[in-house]
């Protein structure tokens, strides 16, 4: 892990597409140990704000502080940030298996072939580890960037609808690996549109709408 922080803090968060405002100064602070779910009907800013938790993007103004860091410590807080976009990126040529010995690579994890072993019991990923994959279905694609994001144990979980494609046996499987994560004390952000399974795993419900935060509820 790179930097560590204990709270993550948003502050007049503002995103502009042109003319298009996705995030219309957004005030948040997550906790170590929360799982908070994001609900709200599409175009609503729920990635662009996950997008900029990342530190994939950067805000047209605002600022977001990981406990003393800052946005202009993106490279070492990197390594603290786990993440399953929408579009999952994942390399399509290589195996599930490869995908993860990758990123243990550039993550510099700790005893990766036991942390890659461990995740694959727990996801079930055994029957289709070594396809590459771009044969897999969107579910079992799904479970490898989910894996993927577990790797480095990361402080902060970002999960843009993390259920997607999942039968029910997946989804509970993400639910207790949810729960595990904020028993180790991170801080888990996921956008859903399964109001069902955010009421399950979140300790915190909030709704966004048009760029704005309507409901922030525990
Ligand atoms: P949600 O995830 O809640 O559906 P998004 O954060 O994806 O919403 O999008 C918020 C708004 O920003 C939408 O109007 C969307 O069309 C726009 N938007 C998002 N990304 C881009 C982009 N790269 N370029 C232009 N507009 C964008
Ligand atoms: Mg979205």
């Amino acid at each position: 892990m790179g930097l560590d922080f204990d709270e993550v803090a948003v502050t007049g968060l503002t995103k502009s597409y042109g003319a298009t405002l996705a995030l219309a100064g957004i005030d948040l602070r997550f906790a170590s140990g929360s799982t908070t779910a994001i609900l709200g009907a599409n175009g609503s800013g729920k990635s662009t704000l996950l997008w900029l938790l990342a530190l994939l993007s950067r805000p047209t103004r605002g600022n977001i502080r990981y406990g003393e860091y800052g946005m202009d410590d993106a490279a070492e807080l990197r390594g603290a940030i786990g993440f399953v976009a929408h579009q999952l990126q994942l390399y399509p040529g290589l195996s599930g298996l490869e995908n993860l010995e990758l990123s243990s690579e550039l993550y510099g994890v700790a005893d990766a072939p036991r942390r890659i072993e461990a995740l694959e019991q727990a996801l079930g990923l055994a029957e289709y580890w070594t396809r590459p994959l771009r044969t897999y279905s969107r579910g079992q694609a799904q479970r490898i960037a989910i894996a993927r994001a577990l790797l480095h144990s990361p402080r902060l979980l970002l999960m843009d609808e993390p259920s997607t494609g999942l039968d029910e046996g997946s989804t509970d499987v993400l639910a207790d690996l949810l729960a595990q994560q904020r028993e180790a004390g991170a801080i888990t952000v996921m956008v859903s549109h399964e109001v069902g399974f955010a009421e399950r795993v979140a300790d915190r419900v909030i709704r966004m709408e048009r760029g704005r935060i309507r409901g922030d509820q525990p």
